[in-house]
């Protein structure tokens, strides 16, 4: 079964489609990014997944559900990491994912668990608002894995972090593969390819490319995935301006 299947999922707004006839395909356990410039839809796709929108016309099913007619189903097995830390400034780390877990019901082995897999041993009794960047980025990560969600969507989770905090984040991210199924959505290309399994290019609301970096390196006969990038959503810029 396929974690995420997309059968023409379009949302416009006026005359603006900000997803346009969207067919996308995310296996369980894959590491997927969305990438585009701004602008190209990648907002608006995970807000549909998630059941935040309805979509103008077509479906997507996540974990083999619909997300509009079995929107609370989906909402129980899928979680987001948004880009702003929805973390208590004055709660510790422990307390904050205690709280968490509180709220969902969880044993309160699941607080132990949560600290020893994602490694924050040595901030726990730290109030969250003394934390730096890429810590509040790891404990937010850590709120979002408390209901142990199929589908975890990571918004930008490394956005303003220096070089040393994202790769830390990275070997997080790379620990989920293969459990949990991964949306992310980045600007940072050499993120996308340093994580991803496949990743999707929205251009315009549309799906333009996918494929293995590598593969879209080879579509395009580009040296980098930047170029590769570069050369699929100038591409398709100019093929829309005909
Ligand atoms: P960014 O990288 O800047 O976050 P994005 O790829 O996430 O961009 P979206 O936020 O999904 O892009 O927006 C896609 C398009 O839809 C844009 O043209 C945007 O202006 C438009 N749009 C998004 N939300 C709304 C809304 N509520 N009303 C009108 N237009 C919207």
């Amino acid at each position: 079964m396929l974690a995420i299947q997309t059968k023409a999922l379009t949302k416009s707004y006026g005359d603006i489609c900000a997803v346009s006839a969207l067919d996308l395909e995310v296996r369980q356990g894959e590491l997927y990014s969305l990438l585009g410039v701004n602008g190209a839809g990648k907002s608006t796709t995970i807000r549909l997944l998630c059941g935040l929108l309805d979509p103008t016309s077509g479906s997507a099913e996540v974990c083999g559900h619909d997300v509009v007619s079995k929107r609370q189903t989906v909402k129980e097995r899928i979680n987001l990491s948004p880009q702003e830390t929805a973390i208590a400034p004055n709660l510790t780390v422990e307390e904050n994912i205690a709280f968490f877990a509180g709220i969902y019901g969880k044993e309160k082995s699941c607080v132990q668990n949560i600290i020893e897999k994602l490694h924050l041993g040595e901030i726990v009794k730290q109030k969250a608002k003394t934390l730096s960047g890429g810590w509040q980025r790891r404990l937010s990560i850590a709120i979002a894995l408390v209901t142990e969600p199929e589908v975890l969507f990571l918004d930008e989770p490394t956005l303003g972090l220096d070089v040393l905090a994202r790769r830390e984040l990275w070997s997080l991210i790379r620990s989920l593969k293969g459990k949990t199924t991964v949306i992310l959505t980045t600007h940072y290309l050499e993120e996308a390819e340093a994580l991803s399994d496949r990743i999707g290019i929205l251009s315009a609301g549309k799906l333009i490319a996918v494929g293995t970096a590598d593969e879209l390196i080879a579509q395009t006969g580009t040296a980098s995935f930047e170029d590769a990038f570069v050369t699929l959503c100038t591409k398709e810029a100019d093929d829309n301006a005909q």
